[in-house]
């Protein structure tokens, strides 16, 4: 996590991000999720209610939660994949995650079969990934089986996170994208990278 942000500038930064993946198609229909962490102790994490339209998002529809996912202000439900959002921030430090719905994260991530993840490497783009400086660099994206029970999901995302130290995302098959960053900024940056090695890779495949 960067620095600790108030939660004005958060919302600004997640509805941009909101609005523009809308607009790619990476968030249709109430589709996809967005939080930021404005509190590490005790942890609050801003995230995105249940049911927003992505593209239009305002202030009211913005909860906090902590550390349980528990609703410590705002009103409405927060999103039901929160706790998803609270694994990545325990496993990884990240300071905001970002979900998304896109034609090729749910397309490619079924085209794998069972493979529990993909291997991406070669593309110059790859250099938009913190801590990654070259093209030859192999980026390994795992792929996790969806499900509805988020909390047992969650499970499993703290453990594959815990693991894969150097991931900068995960797919859940035929569902969509996990990424995340230090902040809001960064975290934006990784969902447009790896949404574009996504669909060059799907291209290829
Ligand atoms: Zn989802």
């Amino acid at each position: 996590m960067a620095e600790k942000i108030d939660s004005v500038t958060a919302t600004v930064g997640l509805a941009a991000a909101g609005r523009d993946f809308y607009r790619r198609g990476w968030v249709l229909g109430t589709s996809g999720n967005f939080s930021a962490v404005l509190d590490l102790d005790p942890l609050r994490v801003l995230i995105t209610r249940s049911g927003a339209d992505k593209g239009a998002l305002t202030e009211e529809d913005f909860l906090t939660v902590d550390s349980t996912g528990a609703v410590v202000e705002g009103t409405g439900r927060p999103s039901a994949e929160t706790a998803l959002h609270l694994a990545i921030v325990k496993a990884t430090g990240a300071g905001s995650v970002m979900h998304t719905h896109s034609v090729s994260s749910t397309v490619l991530s079924q085209k794998q079969g069972k493979a529990k993840s993909i291997a991406i490497t070669g593309y110059e783009m790859l250099k938009g990934l913190s801590g990654v400086q070259s093209h030859t660099h192999r980026e390994s994206l795992p792929i996790l089986e969806n499900s509805q029970d988020y909390h047992a999901l969650a499970g499993e995302v703290e453990k594959l996170l815990l693991r894969e130290r150097g991931s900068h995302g995960f797919l859940l098959r035929a569902h969509g994208l996990y990424t995340w960053g230090v902040d809001a900024g960064e975290a934006r940056r990784h969902a447009e990278i790896l949404e574009f090695l996504v669909e060059v890779t799907r291209w290829q495949s």
